[in-house]
C-alpha cells in the first residue's frame, strides 16, 4: 500500500524537494498476474508537482481476433504535471500556459495530499492496451469452411479449433 504524499511535507524537503518511492505490489482494482514493480518520483516545483512513474508487470489480455487469453508484459513510463492551487481559483499561472492542456487536467490544493496509490492505479489502467492480438500473425477465429477436411496442412489449425471450442 503506497502512502499518500502530503504537499506540505514535500515542500519542506531539502534540495530538490523530491520524494521517491519504490514498490512491488498488487493494486486493488487492477488485475495483474505478477506484482507491479516500479518507482514513483514526486517533486514539488512551487506552483506544480512533477510526477514521474515507471512500472512493469504482466497482465492477462484477451486477443481481439481469436478471443484467447494471453499474457502481456505491461511497461509504463509516465510524466505528469499536477497544478497546485486552490479549487476554483481561476486560470493557471501564466508560466504554465505554454504546457499542453491535457497535462493540466489535475490540480491539488496547497495543503492537499497526493494519493499515489490511486495515481498509479490510474496510470496502469491508462496503459492497458485495447485490441491487441495475441501475436502479430494471429489468424483470428478460423471458420470450419477454411479448413477442408483431409488436407494435412490444416491439421494444426483443426487441433487449435478443437482447443478453442
Ligand atoms: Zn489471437
Amino acid at each position: 500500500m503506497l502512502k499518500p504524499i502530503r504537499l506540505s511535507e514535500l515542500r519542506q524537503l531539502p534540495g530538490q524537494k523530491t520524494q521517491e518511492v519504490r514498490f512491488r505490489q498488487f493494486f486493488a482494482g487492477f488485475e495483474s498476474l505478477t506484482p507491479v514493480e516500479g518507482s514513483l518520483r514526486v517533486s514539488h516545483r512551487g506552483h506544480f508537482v512533477e510526477v514521474r512513474a515507471q512500472a512493469r508487470t504482466i497482465v492477462t489480455l484477451t486477443c481481439h481476433r481469436c478471443l484467447q487469453q494471453f499474457n502481456h508484459r505491461l511497461e509504463l513510463d509516465v510524466e505528469e504535471i499536477i497544478l497546485i492551487r486552490e479549487p476554483n481559483s481561476g486560470p493557471p499561472p501564466l508560466e504554465l500556459e505554454l504546457k499542453e492542456e491535457e497535462d493540466l487536467l489535475e490540480s491539488l490544493p496547497p495543503n492537499g495530499e497526493l494519493d499515489v496509490e490511486d495515481l498509479m492505479r490510474q496510470y496502469l489502467h491508462l496503459e492497458m492496451p485495447t485490441q491487441l492480438p495475441c501475436r502479430p500473425d494471429c489468424p483470428g477465429i478460423v471458420v470450419e469452411s477454411a479448413a477442408p477436411a483431409g488436407d494435412p496442412r490444416w491439421a494444426p489449425l483443426a487441433a487449435l479449433l478443437k482447443e478453442i471450442s
